[in-house]
């Protein structure tokens, strides 16, 4: 029996769930709240690959233009060490 726990937002409120079963029960959750992931970090780690940390809605630092980033390479894109443009062409090797 594993259980994880995860939060969700039940009609606006904050809920929080402990998912039980037999074997590994796989909810993508954020890595930092536990929330539902819905995102994942794009932050590229070399060799077409990418963070990847799963991260909800509110802790994906989206930069408005479809590129989600976990909070400590969000801080490292805002000095735009990186542009869209590369982030883009990383994403599409990465497929
Ligand atoms: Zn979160
Ligand atoms: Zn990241």
């Amino acid at each position: 029996m594993t259980c994880n726990p995860y939060k969700t937002e039940i009609d606006g409120k904050e809920v929080d769930i402990i998912a039980c079963g037999k074997g590994k029960i796989k909810i993508d959750t954020c890595k930092i709240c536990y929330y539902p992931a819905e995102y994942l970090c794009d932050w590229p780690t070399g060799s077409g690959k990418t963070c990847d940390i799963k991260l909800c809605k509110t802790h994906s630092g989206n930069r408005g233009d479809n590129i989600n980033f976990c909070p400590v390479h969000f801080s490292l894109a805002k000095k735009d060490i990186i542009t869209s443009r590369q982030l883009l062409l990383i994403k599409k090797e990465a497929r």
